[in-house]
């Protein structure tokens, strides 16, 4: 059991990292890809297994990539928890766990081909599979949050948000992009203020405008929606004053604070849930600007396939945005989306530096895989 708790610690620490070669080799190897008959649970094993010219213990060829009980519980950690994770209305949790305390107690009825390839893996690393019933805080049931779902509480929580978080000030010689596709006429400055009908975003709303922008050019990319067939400009903007922004991306420090309170994870599941959680950020913004502020950075809902990271990861059930000592790696998860409120080209707080083209010439996909229950 310790050997087992001394693993998960090893697969939990290299949490979203892809396995090196430099990674600790000396456990036995249990199985190789050639072992599997699904063929994600195949192609998961191919990126992370050794390569190895020795003959493997379970079927006895030699030409799959080795995997050690280390990878076999990383590798299980990928496809049956990490693939099963489901986005519910805030929040995000996997449909499957595992443990060595479920170890011949699965109540998990895998399909038809994938039952062998359960078992060959349970065995050799002494766990069993089962259905995960999430700590309520992961489907947002937290203090906050739910405040700020209530129409009658929301003010007095949004002003507590501009207490809590600190003021960054973007300065005259930063610059940000903002990115138009199919725009009439690119070479034409007012094309890249904000768009003309507000009212469709995460922040805007009838009555107040909202540019849109980020320093991650990748960002504005996935948050354009996109695609090959677009014809894309992007302007490089600066601003002509100095702009006062109130920075949502922060990770605050919070005493006595557990997931169920934490006004942190309350805004991580604000800016990562779809549009039914538009309303709540728009009215949050008008509060925000009636403060006196010129913008908003928030966290950018396509953080997760930017940096891959989960920002809803647990150890033991607890959120590692708790952990203090991961606050920098956490911190480099979140990409920071900019808005700034009213027409800021128009109103000459922001100025258009340069328009350039921007041409979609390769998309990398980073594919994962996981089981079907
Ligand atoms: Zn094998």
């Amino acid at each position: 059991m310790a050997d087992f708790m001394k693993a998960m610690e090893f697969v939990k620490s290299n949490e979203g990292m892809h396995i090196s070669s430099d990674m600790p080799q000396s456990d036995e190897i249990v199985l190789c890809s050639n072992c599997f008959l699904d063929e994600g649970l195949k192609l998961e094993s191919l990126k992370i297994g050794l390569n190895l010219d020795s003959l493997c213990p379970n079927c006895h060829t030699n030409d799959g990539r080795k995997l050690s009980k280390v990878l076999t519980l990383i590798l299980a950690k990928r496809f049956f928890v990490e693939g099963t994770r489901r986005k519910g209305k805030f929040g995000i949790n996997p449909i499957i766990e595992f443990n060595q305390y479920q170890y011949k107690k699965s109540d998990i009825n895998f399909q038809e081909w994938i039952k062998n390839d359960v078992k060959l893996i349970a065995e050799v690393v002494k766990i069993g599979f089962f259905h995960y019933g999430p700590r309520l805080w992961m489907l947002g049931q937290i203090e906050p949050l739910k405040s700020l779902v209530s129409k009658e509480k929301r003010k007095s929580v949004v002003e507590q948000i501009i207490r809590t978080y600190p003021k960054r000030i973007l300065s005259l010689n930063e610059t940000f992009y903002r990115l138009r596709k199919n725009p009439k006429n690119p070479s034409m400055f007012y094309e890249f203020d904000s768009p003309p009908n507000p009212g469709g975003g995460r922040l805007d709303s009838d009555g107040l405008s909202i540019m849109y922008a980020s320093q991650d050019m990748e960002v504005c990319v996935h948050e354009c929606r996109a695609t090959i067939e677009d014809d894309l400009y992007v302007a490089t903007l600066s601003p002509e004053k100095e702009l006062k922004l109130i920075d949502l991306t922060e990770l605050i420090e919070e005493e006595n604070v557990n997931e169920f309170n934490s006004m942190d994870l309350a805004m991580q599941m604000l800016f990562f849930a779809k549009d039914h959680s538009y309303e709540i950020s728009r009215h949050m913004s008008f509060i925000i600007k009636e403060a006196g502020y010129d913008g908003i950075i928030y966290p950018s809902y396509f953080s997760m396939v930017r940096t891959g990271a989960n920002p809803f990861e647990t150890i033991m059930g607890l959120s590692i945005r708790r952990f203090k000592h991961l606050k920098e790696q956490i911190k480099s998860q979140t990409i920071q989306n900019i808005a700034l409120f009213g027409k800021p080209i128009q109103e000459k707080i922001v100025k258009v530096k340069c328009i350039n083209r921007v041409i979609l010439k390769q998309v990398l996909y980073d594919l994962q895989f996981g089981t079907i229950v």
